[in-house]
């Protein structure tokens, strides 16, 4: 599926910005150091040792790091927006009715555990009643037109070969698990076998008949699919999956899906033009369909729309999907309290409304200023770069120049906020339906993109999130106002530790429009090979051997990191590094400071960069993400990264014979 190209953290995040007057935060905080190990021994542990001490990790959380400690500090902020807001009289309609009521009902697990599972009863009477194949694929356009359904992710999306356009994609979905490696690796049969307990545990809850071998069932159509599903490194090849066909093309090529059924029963009218993003995965799920009991394929369906919607049901729902997902997945010890759930309810659907809100009371506008003149220092410092690579042409550079200077820059928040009004919360209704009418708005609203332009000033992420993006398609960076604080941007910093931090994020965006999938895009968004063949050579040797170099990096005990499927990120990670150096030099060229806590600036730059990285994790959490992240865990994301740079070394006087150092023939410069 095409997504857009964050900065971190795979899970919601949510997140604040520092407007009000508030204590200084030192730049470089001195006791998250560990000054016991030298920088050349152990940099990560020297970086950020002290702060894993004093940030030991909480049992509701499976990774906690600098990252996610900000993502906490805006869930306060933003749970207390919404407290104030409970004994208002709002008026029907507006958004704060919209915000507070919804908060009121996430908050009040009393009504939904004396419901049970009541209120999904009827929708799975609904998958029981399928008696073909046929009724299947219109039940499962029915179940998709609420985003409920499975096998398949149906979206509009901007068309990869003309950008101004979007058009209807198909992608593979429907696994609970959702990597592939789960099913087909029988070093995860443990979690196989957890995973189907909790599928016995739910239908039982939902007084499914034979609750144990509809699991079986479902499972076994889960297996077939993980089958025919492709990789997570496949799915970063992008020129694979630029696929279009038209409907009838569709429909030729998988007859046993039933999808003259699906689009009939969404109101998808016939399309000139489609895009199938693995075809093959599409070939076995024909034959899924073409070969498999209709029993199976509705427990399948059951069991994909049940999991879906446990966080509305009773606290036994929740329950039994938290101890599979987070506890036996991730290795969390206890469940997040319950007003954490809550606020992230109102806070993503209706995140601009609260976005709105949180900028005005959070975001302070010489931020935005400030963070515009940093990307134009980043920018040129970027274009310097390019000039000065030995393996790029001219040709290619020219290109390169024109898609760097054609970026969009979003900063903050929005131009435009997004309209709430036709969506409606009632408190007449259950919570359940509540979201699952909020959930229909959000694939309406996708849906009627179908056909229309593109509009570049929607934002993929709402202000109030502590990430940031880059969209290939659209050629922007985004950079909402939540990351705009410590220890990614402090005002009260010294130049070297917010070019450490801030600076690193944008360049780490700006890369990826460069990366091995960003760089198939040219200016406008577009799939177009704009790389001559033998600089595109050059730029896969470089890739292979940074993706080596993360391969060899043993994360558990017999567990290597995925070289492969962290390559993008890998490469944001090394661009950012080694141009918001640059930008840095550039910075303090006339105006050097002097030490600052004992450290030079260069030292200070990879302090600032290594403390947004500082984190505690549980080993499932390491070998879940190693599997599903496309990001590498913090501690590579510093230490194997920062080897690849002569200014690391020089900073800290690390030589020969440290564990740190890397011989020269080894290091990589792409950017
Ligand atoms: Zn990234």
């Amino acid at each position: 599926m095409k997504k857009l190209l964050v900065l971190g953290i795979m899970a919601l995040a949510l997140a604040g910005c520092a407007a009000q007057p508030q204590a200084k935060v030192p730049a470089i905080d001195l006791t998250s150091l560990d000054t016991t190990v030298a920088p050349g021994a152990d940099f990560y542990q020297y970086a950020t040792g002290g702060w894993q001490k004093i940030h030991p990790l909480k049992p509701e959380y499976s990774r906690y790091g600098s990252f996610d400690m900000l993502g906490d500090t805006n869930q306060v902020r933003i749970n207390n927006l919404f407290q104030s807001m409970l004994t208002m009289k709002a008026e029907k309609g507006s958004v704060d009715q919209k915000i507070s009521d919804l908060y009121r009902m996430a908050l009040d697990s009393t009504t939904r555990n004396s419901l049970g599972g009541k209120p999904m009863q009827q929708y799975i009477s609904e998958i029981q009643a399928i008696s073909s194949k046929a009724e299947l694929a219109k039940e499962l356009g029915a179940l998709d037109d609420y985003g409920e359904g499975g096998f398949m992710n149906v979206y509009v999306n901007q068309d990869m070969a003309d950008s101004k356009n979007q058009i209807l994609f198909l992608g593979q979905s429907g696994l609970g698990m959702r990597n592939r490696d789960y099913y087909v690796d029988p070093a995860n049969k443990e979690l196989k076998a957890g995973y189907r307990n909790f599928l016995a545990k739910v239908f039982a809850l939902a007084g499914i008949e034979d609750a144990e071998k509809a699991a079986d069932n479902a499972l076994a159509v889960e297996d077939k699919i993980a089958k025919v599903s492709w990789s997570s490194v496949q799915e970063r090849d992008m020129l694979a999956q630029n696929n279009p066909m038209s409907t009838a093309e569709l429909e030729k090529a998988y007859p046993a899906i039933g999808f003259k059924e699906y689009f009939a029963a969404r109101n998808i009218a016939d399309q000139n033009k489609l895009n199938v993003d693995e075809p093959s995965y599409f070939k076995g799920l024909n034959d899924i369909f073409a070969k498999t009991d209709v029993k199976m394929l509705k427990d399948y369906l059951l069991g994909q729309y049940i999991q879906s919607n446990c966080g509305s049901l009773s606290d036994e729902y929740y329950t039994a999907y938290w101890d599979f997902f987070n506890r036996q997945m991730a290795g969390a010890k206890q469940e997040q309290p319950r007003w954490r759930r809550a606020m992230q309810v109102p806070n993503s659907l209706l995140g601009q409304a609260v976005g709105k809100m949180y900028v005005d009371r959070y975001f302070p506008e010489s931020s935005k200023q400030k963070m515009v003149a940093l990307v134009e220092n980043l920018r040129k410092a970027f274009n310097e770069h390019i000039d000065s690579l030995d393996w790029m042409s001219d040709s290619t550079k020219q290109r390169a120049h024109e898609k760097l200077a054609a970026f969009t820059v979003k900063i903050g928040y929005p131009d435009k906020w997004k309209d709430y009004s036709t969506l409606e919360i009632d408190t007449a209704k259950t919570y359940f339906e509540n979201l699952r009418n909020a959930s229909k708005w959000y694939v309406a609203d996708n849906m009627s993109k179908l056909g229309k332009p593109t509009d570049k000033s929607e934002w993929g992420m709402t202000p109030q999130t502590v990430n940031a993006y880059y969209n290939p398609s659209t050629n922007e960076i985004c950079f909402p106002a939540a990351i705009l604080q410590p220890p990614f941007f402090n005002p009260d910093a010294d130049e070297a530790v917010n070019y450490g931090g801030i600076g690193v994020v944008i360049c780490h965006e700006m890369t990826h429009g460069f990366d091995d999938e960003g760089r198939l895009y040219d200016k406008d968004g577009n799939m177009t090979d704009w790389w001559t063949a033998a600089d595109a050579a050059k730029f896969k040797e470089k890739a292979e051997k940074l993706a080596t170099q993360f391969d060899s990096v043993e994360v558990l005990p017999g567990m290597h990191a995925d070289g492969h499927h962290t390559l993008g990120e890998n490469i944001a990670d090394h661009g950012g590094l080694s141009i918001s150096f640059s930008a840095m030099e550039n910075a303090i060229k006339d105006k050097r400071p002097g030490l600052i806590d004992g450290f030079t600036p260069e030292q200070r730059f990879y302090l600032g960069y290594a403390e947004v990285w500082a984190q505690n994790i549980t080993d499932k959490e390491i070998a879940r993400r190693t599997k599903m992240d496309e990001h590498s865990v913090g501690k590579n994301r510093v230490d194997v990264s920062v080897r690849n740079f002569k200014s690391f070394f020089d900073a800290f006087g690390i030589k020969e014979g440290d564990s740190m150092w890397r011989p020269v023939s080894e290091r990589v410069s792409i950017w």
